[in-house]
């Protein structure tokens, strides 16, 4: 299937590992002009060349932390006309309820939502002129299924969904479409790493942690392993797509079955 994404210009925030950029590499693949996006210089720099010769399509580079106003007003004046834009830059932590501090809850809402309101709302002007858009915001299951061990965390997904649908809603009759995919437990780097510590502290194998994961802690995963970034990129790259004009407001699950509902 051609997803007819030759040419359009992509930003994927936080896009030099994980989900991000499984997303970057599959836009690209299919002949967006991708802006990486990573907190270090020489990060950013790799996935760049890296991710240009994998698909020999024009892909672009941005150093900075989206989570700060200044670098996502520098973003979009260096690159005015973002016509995709996804939203997937976003950090978890697993904490009692009890120890979790203001400040943390402000960090878990200036980096997890604020970073991805702002941004929409500075690519939304060209969008509106070119009367075209994609934005994508990468949620989670835990936006659903709040996790105990992070509510903060589940606290910022549920926002990101509902102001995924706001936006959607304002947008409302042009060709601007709005969603959120909420992927479910997934093999990024970032939970690569955090699997990995759990399995050499206890002395057991990736597999046996995994296995008692999909046992005790996501039980209702109908899969019964995590899902790999690819199975994320697949999905947000038909959303980010102009076949999927008529998918809009949606929260879109990649959970492998996680989420005990079937809509
Ligand atoms: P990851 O930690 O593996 O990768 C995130 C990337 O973003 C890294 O390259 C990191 O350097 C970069 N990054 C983080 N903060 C940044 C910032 N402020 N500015 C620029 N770059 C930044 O993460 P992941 O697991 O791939 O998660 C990506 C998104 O998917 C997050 O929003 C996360 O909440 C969501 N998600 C992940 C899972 C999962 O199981 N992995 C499940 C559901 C949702």
């Amino acid at each position: 299937m051609d997803l007819n994404l030759n040419g359009k210009l992509a930003l994927v925030s936080g896009s030099t590992a994980g989900i991000g950029h499984a997303i970057a590499r599959t836009l690209a693949q299919e002949g967006a002009r991708v802006i990486v996006n990573g907190r270090s210089e020489a990060s950013v720099d790799e996935v760049v060349t890296q991710l240009a010769k994998e698909t020999g399509a024009t892909v672009l580079g941005f150093a900075g932390d989206l989570s700060q106003a200044a670098a996502a007003e520098e973003v979009v004046k260096r690159h005015p006309g973002i016509e995709i834009l996804v939203n997937n830059l976003g950090i978890f932590e697993p904490k009692p309820f009890e120890d979790i501090p203001d400040e943390d809850w402000r960090r878990f809402f200036e980096v997890n939502v604020l970073s991805g309101v702002r941004l929409s709302r500075l690519v939304l002007p060209a969008m509106k002129r070119a009367n075209w858009g994609r934005i994508i915001f990468i949620a989670s299951e835990s936006a659903v299924q709040i996790p105990p061990e992070m509510v903060h965390y589940g606290m910022s997904k549920t926002a990101q969904i509902a102001v995924a649908r706001g936006l959607a809603e304002s947008v409302a009759g042009t060709g601007i479409t709005v969603n959120s995919v909420l992927p479910g437990p997934t093999k990024s780097r970032g939970v690569g790493d955090f699997v990995e510590q759990l399995a050499s502290a206890s002395d057991k194998s990736f597999e046996q942690v995994e296995a008692e994961f999909f046992e005790h802690v996501r039980p209702t995963s109908l899969i019964k392993r995590f899902a790999t970034p690819q199975e994320t990129a697949n999905l947000v790259a038909y959303v980010a797509s102009p076949l999927a004009s008529a998918t809009t407001g949606a929260a879109l699950r990649v959970d492998g079955g996680v989420v005990k509902s079937a809509f």
